[in-house]
């Protein structure tokens, strides 16, 4: 037998037990270690709980559709891209896209960032007006330029000057609809001094999410989506409309490299939905990466960040009277062997696509109870 095939066989080996070959670290050397790398991989993709709801009245939601591409061979940031495309166009979900509930002046406002692994290219947009699909934006200024974010007026600019439509409005019937619910209970004599209004308006929200009017994944809502193909290509993007009522040109999470989205190819991705002040203060989907690239299980890494929010978490108003956070904070997380997690800081969901089809599942949270109890 010659040599070429010994190394052959081994590698087949290695791929049917999983095995994996560790990339070797100078002693002494500053580079980061590198994480161990699969010789073969199951594909799978994770998002938030809506990547697996939504379908815009097609036949898949937005894991299986990413998936089914991933498993045809399509570039894998694509295929994520193709799944959120999906929910940022269906306007049902009123927490990204199109039917995204709108900001304080009743104008819908759209972050997005996505990462390529392979070529380590990344791309954002924030606070984009009139472009129904921001995740597409964010994947021409990666392709396209030499930035990373660009924001406001200038990335509808760069928009359109890419042959992007912009459209007038992005608003629906029901975005309106809630926006003007919330106007009227803020804003009833027309003016109020800033600071007043500020309160009412959180107020105004806290009463329409008790009402039912509201649910608070759309309060908060956005769709993060996480791919690994069986080359073990990582890719992943995040787009949202952000936190509803927001002040006009408030960046989230989201459109931010490292908070709403991290992927470094060699190690593996992680994204956010929830409150995103909480996330950019920390920063944590970089810090789970690096979790990862120390050895940290997907579940592990997202925990450890979880405890870091909760610590830093020390004004009253963002407490409950018992003490932990009074908001919801998701992160959904690969790494370059396929392990995956969707964790949180009280229970919800996420979803899953691997050969068995898409699955909506538990995350694992760090705190019982919910966010307003
Ligand atoms: N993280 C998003 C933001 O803060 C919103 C969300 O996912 O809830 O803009």
């Amino acid at each position: 037998m010659s040599k070429k095939m010994k190394r052959r066989d081994f590698m087949i080996t290695s791929a049917a037990a999983g095995v994996t070959i560790a990339a070797t670290r100078v002693k002494g050397s500053p580079v980061a270690p590198t994480m161990l790398i699969p010789a073969a991989v199951q594909p799978v993709v994770v998002s938030s709980a809506n990547g697996n709801r939504f379908k815009n009245r097609g036949n898949m939601t937005a894991v299986h559709k990413a998936f089914s591409m991933i498993t045809k061979g399509e570039d894998v940031l694509d295929s994520v891209i193709a799944g959120v495309n999906i929910v940022e166009l269906d306007p049902l979900d009123d927490s990204v896209g199109y039917g995204g509930l709108p900001n304080a002046e009743g104008v819908v406002q759209l972050d997005s960032s996505c990462m390529h692994g392979p070529k380590k290219r990344a791309g954002a947009v924030g606070a984009l007006e009139g472009v129904s699909r921001p995740s597409l934006v964010a994947q021409s200024v990666l392709e396209n330029t030499d930035h990373h974010l660009i924001v406001g007026k200038g990335a509808q600019d760069y928009a359109r000057s890419m042959g992007f439509k912009i459209e007038d409005d992005l608003n629906t019937e029901n975005s309106r609809r809630q926006w003007l619910e919330w106007k009227r209970r803020i804003d009833p004599q027309h003016y109020l001094d800033p600071a007043k209004r500020a309160e009412a308006g959180h107020r105004a929200a806290l009463e329409m999410l008790a009402e039912g009017l509201l649910r608070e994944e759309n309060m908060h809502g956005t769709i993060n989506c996480d791919g690994i193909n069986s080359k073990g290509e990582i890719c992943g993007v995040t787009t949202t409309s952000g936190l509803a009522w927001k002040i006009p040109g408030r960046l989230g999470d989201s459109p931010i490299l490292g908070a709403g989205l991290y992927v470094d190819g060699n190690v593996g991705a992680a994204g956010s939905t929830g409150r995103g002040e909480a996330n950019l203060y920390n920063l944590c989907s970089f810090v789970i990466v690096e979790e990862m690239r120390r050895g940290a299980h997907p579940k592990d890494a997202g925990m450890e960040v979880l405890k870091r929010i909760k610590a830093n978490t020390i004004e009253k108003r963002l407490l409950k009277a018992d003490g932990n956070p009074n908001f919801g904070i998701n992160f959904y997380i690969l790494n370059a062997k396929g392990e995956h997690a969707g964790v949180s800081m009280y229970a919800t969901k996420y979803a899953m696509c691997n050969e068995n089809g898409p699955q909506t599942l538990d995350t694992e949270p760090l705190l019982p109870g919910k966010p307003g109890d």
